[in-house]
């Protein structure tokens, strides 16, 4: 017992050592699958660790299944790679939603109203923008299979809950889980676990500090209501806009929320989805998660007593799921080698080391003068972990960086990086520090990434026309 009484000293233990890999990589999110499969492919004996059944994070369990910003303002795809490898595999299975290619960039106004009123991810900045939305369910099967083709070792129902260090080496993780208290070494470790739940006993600098205001400060709790007739909604929403408006007011002043997305998804026009936004002291506080768990089911349930009796459409309509994992939207984020900031939001120049490029929709006029932002391997450095990768939203960066570049794809492309640079440096004998940037960016490309030729200035200026149409942020 310590002495204030508020500690006890765990007493010191044998842990087995259960598995030595090549890679270890921490959670099976976006970021993890794109480290895993990229470092397994590339030829490291790879390990994932999830502490639920199931991979894709928030992508499949948060129920956030959209995945956009994957073309520029002028249609350009910047994000493919893994990201586009999940949508063909998806779109083999008729399992995906998204405007049509040679649609992409498009200012046509009936192509934009057209897309915009499908989902406000296909229109951004008055143009068609290439965003996907996706079938959750399938996504856990095709997800799956990547991992399996790739012959990763997953370990699913097991939390990372701490790194084992000497000194600033990171040796492997210990994993607790229905089998106890185990460890896995590494040579390489990668934190995917969206929250940095590495960094504190690494000795990881981070910051937590999002301002109220932010979209990041938010938790959610999404969930997904069947059974709606959404032909006769739609009518009521087109003949009756005031009325449907004050039921949207009127279900929140019950305690339910007013306000959703249709899937889009082929077959599922009698399902809707209710992202929400619940602010929060922090999002990697034990209680203020529990709370907000309890506050998102009453107000789920709250909303489909309230839609059953009063929105058109909806009196057949069930709770078919809330999200399996909670709405996490930031919380822990490295100060590493690179510290990204709102200055390099608006720099418009890549860097020697990209290793991505993000289309940048979401801000407005500001997005048409800096349409992409560059994101240094650097940025995925802790400063004193020498064998140490952050390949999820946890990646090095201020708060407005944080705000709009941790989605999904970001996340599988940092990951895509991650998991590419540590197979390379294993089998170069060097350090993730000291990986040779031009050999990876060569490989990256040659599996299907985008990047700039960082050799050449980006000579860039807007002088079109400034947006008039929606420029808000949209709720992810
Ligand atoms: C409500 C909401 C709406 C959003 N809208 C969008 C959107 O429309 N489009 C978009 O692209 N993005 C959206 N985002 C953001 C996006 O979902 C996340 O930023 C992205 O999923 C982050 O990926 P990640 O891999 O970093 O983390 P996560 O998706 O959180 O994945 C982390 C994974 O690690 C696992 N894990 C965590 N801790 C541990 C541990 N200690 N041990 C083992 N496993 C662990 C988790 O179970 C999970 O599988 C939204 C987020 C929210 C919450």
């Amino acid at each position: 017992m310590s002495k204030n009484g508020n500690y006890i000293r765990e007493k010191a233990r044998d842990t087995q050592v259960i598995r030595q890999a090549d890679v270890v990589v921490v959670g099976g999110g976006p970021g993890g699958i794109g480290a895993a499969v990229s470092a397994a492919r590339n030829g490291a004996d790879t390990v994932l660790i999830e502490r639920y059944g199931y991979l894709g994070g928030m992508g499949t369990g948060g129920l956030v299944t959209i995945i956009p910003q994957l073309a520029d303002l002028t249609g350009k795809q910047q994000i493919a790679g893994i990201t586009q490898e999940w949508i063909d595999r998806l779109i083999a299975r008729n399992a995906v939603d998204m405007p049509k290619k040679e649609h992409w960039g498009s200012m046509d106004k009936e192509l934009v109203r057209y897309y915009f009123q499908r989902s406000f991810f296909y229109a951004r900045l008055d143009r068609v923008s290439y965003a996907a939305i996706i079938d959750a369910e399938i996504s856990k099967i095709i997800l799956n299979e990547m991992i399996d083709e790739a012959k990763i070792k997953t370990y699913c129902h097991a939390w990372g809950t701490e790194p084992i260090m000497e000194g600033n080496h990171c040796k492997g993780v210990i994993i607790e889980s229905k089998s106890g208290r185990q460890a896995i070494l590494g040579k390489i470790i990668i934190d995917s676990t969206g929250d940095g739940d590495l960094f504190p006993y690494a000795n990881i600098e981070c910051e937590t500090e999002i301002p109220a205001h932010y979209r990041i400060a938010n938790l959610a709790v999404c969930f997904w209501i069947g059974g709606v007739n959404y032909q006769k909604t739609t009518e009521f929403r087109r003949d009756h806009m005031k009325e449907f408006m004050d039921l949207m007011r009127q279900a929140n002043e019950y305690g339910g929320q007013g306000g959703f997305m249709t899937s889009n998804l082929p077959d599922q026009e009698s399902m809707v989805w209710f992202h929400s936004r619940y602010p929060n002291k922090s999002q990697i506080d034990v209680e203020e998660l529990t709370r907000v768990e309890f506050l998102g089911h009453k107000i789920a349930g709250k909303t489909i007593e309230f839609y059953k009796k009063n929105v058109p459409g909806f009196e057949k309509a069930f709770l078919v799921l809330t999200d399996p994992q909670l709405g996490t939207r930031s919380s822990r984020r490295m100060v590493g080698e690179y510290w990204l900031t709102e200055k390099d939001l608006n720099d418009n120049q890549p860097f020697e080391d990209t290793i991505a490029v993000f289309p940048d929709l979401d801000r407005g006029n500001d997005s048409l003068a800096h349409p992409n932002m560059y994101i240094p391997y650097r940025a995925l450095l802790p400063k004193n972990v020498d064998n140490f990768l952050v390949a999820c939203r946890a990646f090095s960066s201020d708060k407005h960086v944080q705000d709009y570049f941790n989605l999904i794809p970001h996340c599988i492309a940092f990951g895509e990086a991650a998991g590419t640079a540590s197979a390379m440096a294993l089998s170069a004998g060097v350090g993730v520090k000291k990986v040779d940037i031009k050999a990876l960016q060569k490989q990256l490309a040659k599996q299907g990434v985008p990047l700039p030729d960082v050799t050449k200035k980006v000579d860039y200026k807007y002088t079109g026309p400034a947006i008039v149409g929606p420029s808000f942020t949209p709720p992810h």
